[in-house]
């Protein structure tokens, strides 16, 4: 489906899903292919994001790729530079101007490859991740496992632990212990429990 040696043809791709879906795992496994194919490589995630590392893209299987922490998206296209790929983790912490930068450099012949949550854990479309789905030549979502009945996993549930100051965030960074995947019909249920705790 995306050949690593398609010259002069730029575009946009974008992986989205909920938590624990692989997004990054799957940015990583394009990102590695085009290594492979010697292309010139430029990996880019938002400065927030510091879990594990600053420097590097970060899976939870420990498969990393060295990345640079941007703090807005006009940086991304300051050093995306002599490039043909570049990638883009987390994205929907970046403010709205990377979609344009993300056409900018789609049209310009660059390979751009986005990963990103689509939602919030409200389930509401996240950041600038829709506008980016709707102008990406390819669109791919991946699931996780709903942890309650198994099935394939859309929402990334903010566990009703998390209290405080973070109650507000529309996602927190780090992971396991704030999250679950769910599916919609238990996200939908889980959602009607809180309610009825919070009456
Ligand atoms: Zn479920």
């Amino acid at each position: 489906m995306f050949l690593e040696n398609a010259k002069h043809s730029g575009w946009i791709e974008v992986i989205c899903g909920s938590m624990f879906s692989g997004k990054t795992e799957e940015l990583i496994r394009r990102l590695k292919r085009a290594n492979f194919a010697n292309q010139r490589v430029q990996i880019f995630k938002p400065a927030l994001d510091n879990r594990y590392s600053a420097t590097d893209v970060v899976s939870h299987d420990s498969n990393t790729i060295q990345s640079l922490s941007v703090d807005s998206s006009q940086n991304v296209l300051l050093y995306a530079t002599d490039v043909d790929v570049v990638g883009i983790d987390e994205v929907q912490f970046f403010d709205d101007g990377i979609v344009d930068v993300c056409m900018l450099l789609a049209n310009n012949g660059v390979r751009v490859i986005c990963a990103g949550l689509d939602m919030d854990y409200l389930g509401n479309p996240f950041g600038p991740v829709p506008a980016l789905m709707a102008r990406a030549e390819h669109v791919t979502k991946v699931h996780a496992i709903c942890v309650k009945c198994g099935q394939p996993a859309q929402h990334s549930h903010r566990l009703p632990i998390v209290q405080g100051e973070d109650k507000d965030k529309q996602v927190l960074i780090g992971e396991h212990d704030k999250y679950e995947p769910l599916c919609r019909h238990c996200f939908n249920i889980a959602l009607e429990q809180e309610q009825v705790t919070k009456k």
